[in-house]
C-alpha cells in the first residue's frame, strides 16, 4: 500500500484510485435515477433541463473540463507531496489565478483544489480536523474565479487514501462517511456539481455516489476511474464494465482520466462508447502523455497540439465532456477547446 500512496502523493495531488461494486445502493434514489437518466435526450423535447450539464449541452453538444491542478500547483512552488489543500485558505489567490487560467483557456468547468481533501488524506498531513473548512474554502475560490465566465465549478472527491474491505479496513459505511464530510464542505462552498475521479474500485465509488445523493441529492454527479495498468483499473475494473456498472448507479457522467497518456484514453473511451446507455454523458480526461522523472519533478511529454488532435478523436468518437489530467495545462486547455470549437 506504501507504493499505492507514494504513487499518488508524489505524481500530483490531483491523481489517485479506489474500489469494486456496488453492494448496497440507495434503492430509492437509485431506482429513480435508472428511470429518469435514459429519458433525458427525449425530455430535452420537451424543454426539460435535467440538470446543469444537460442544461449546457443543449446550447453545445460538448463541455470542456479544466486540466491538472496538481500540475499547476508544482509549478506555483508547492513542495512535492505537500498538501495542496491548505492553499485553500493560506494561498487562495494562487489557487484562483490557477481556476481564471483554465477558464481564461476556455475551461467550461472548473475543479475544486480538493483531491487529497477527504480525512484520511488530511490526517496525512495533520489537517484531518480541517475537512469541512478547506473543502468550503475550496468551493468558494472555485466559484469566484468562475463566476465572471459563468463556468461551473465541480466539487473534486478523490479516493480516500484507504483501501475497502476485504484488502483495507475501511467499510462502505465508513467511506460514505468519510465522503459525506467532505460533500458537505463543498456543497456549503456553493459547487455545482460533484465529481469523483481517479477511482479504481467500484466499492469506493459506490460510497462516494450513496454519500453524494445523500448530502446534495439535487447535484449532478461524474465519476471517473483511471485505467492505468493495461487499460484496468489498479483494482482490475475495465472500461466496459465501469459505464456499466456505474451508469447503473444512477449517475450524470461515467469515463476515464489521469492514466498513461492520449493513445490509451482513446481506446479506453472507445470500449465506453461501445456500451454505454442511452442517456448517459462520458467524460475523458487524459494525462499530457506519459510523466517523465526530471529531478524531484514529473514532467509529460504531450504537446498542447497533440492533447488538441486527441480531443478532436474523442469528440469523433461522441465523447460528451472533455478536458485534462496530470501535466495538461492552461496551454494544453486552450489547444483543445479552441480545436473543439472551430471543428464544432
Ligand atoms: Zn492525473
Amino acid at each position: 500500500m506504501e507504493i499505492y500512496r507514494r504513487r499518488h502523493d508524489v505524481m500530483a495531488p490531483r491523481m489517485c484510485h479506489t474500489l469494486s461494486s456496488l453492494t448496497e445502493p440507495r434503492i430509492t434514489r437509485t431506482a429513480e435515477q435508472r428511470t429518469v437518466v435514459p429519458l433525458v435526450r427525449t425530455l430535452f423535447d420537451y424543454g426539460i433541463a435535467m440538470t446543469v450539464l444537460t442544461d449546457r449541452l443543449t446550447n453545445r453538444p460538448y463541455l470542456v473540463f479544466d486540466g491538472a491542478m496538481g500540475t499547476m500547483l508544482q509549478a506555483a512552488g508547492i513542495e512535492p507531496g505537500g498538501a495542496g489543500e491548505l492553499w485553500n485558505v493560506e494561498n487562495a489567490d494562487a489557487i484562483e489565478t490557477i481556476h481564471t487560467a483554465y477558464l481564461s483557456a476556455g475551461a467550461d468547468i472548473v475543479t475544486t483544489n480538493t483531491f487529497g481533501g477527504s480525512r484520511p488524506r488530511l490526517d496525512m498531513h495533520g489537517a484531518g480536523d480541517r475537512v469541512h473548512e478547506l473543502n468550503m474554502a475550496a468551493a468558494q475560490v472555485a466559484k469566484r474565479a468562475a463566476a465572471p465566465y459563468g463556468a461551473l465549478v465541480a466539487g473534486d472527491i478523490g479516493p480516500s487514501g484507504e483501501l475497502l474491505e476485504p484488502l483495507g479496513l475501511l467499510t462502505p459505511d465508513e467511506a460514505q462517511a468519510v465522503f459525506e464530510e467532505q460533500i458537505a464542505g463543498l456543497v456549503e462552498g456553493g459547487i455545482d456539481l460533484v465529481l469523483i475521479e481517479t477511482m479504481s474500485d467500484l466499492e469506493e465509488v459506490g460510497a462516494a455516489v450513496r454519500a453524494a445523493r445523500a448530502i446534495a441529492p439535487e447535484l449532478p454527479i461524474v465519476v471517473t476511474l483511471s485505467f492505468d495498468t493495461k487499460l484496468r483499473t489498479m483494482m482490475g475494473v475495465n472500461p466496459a464494465t465501469a459505464v456499466t456498472e456505474i451508469g447503473a448507479m444512477g449517475v450524470d457522467a461515467v469515463g476515464a482520466n489521469c492514466g498513461r497518456g492520449p493513445s490509451e484514453m482513446q481506446v479506453i473511451m472507445e470500449q465506453m462508447v461501445d456500451v454505454r446507455p442511452e442517456g448517459l454523458l462520458l467524460i475523458g480526461q487524459s494525462n499530457a502523455g506519459l510523466p517523465h522523472l526530471v529531478g524531484d519533478r514529473f514532467e509529460y511529454d504531450a504537446d498542447p497540439e497533440t492533447m488538441a488532435q486527441h480531443a478532436r478523436s474523442l469528440r469523433a468518437l461522441g465523447v460528451d465532456i472533455i478536458g485534462g489530467c496530470c501535466g495538461s495545462t492552461p496551454e494544453h486547455i486552450a489547444a483543445m477547446a479552441a480545436t473543439l470549437e472551430s471543428s464544432n
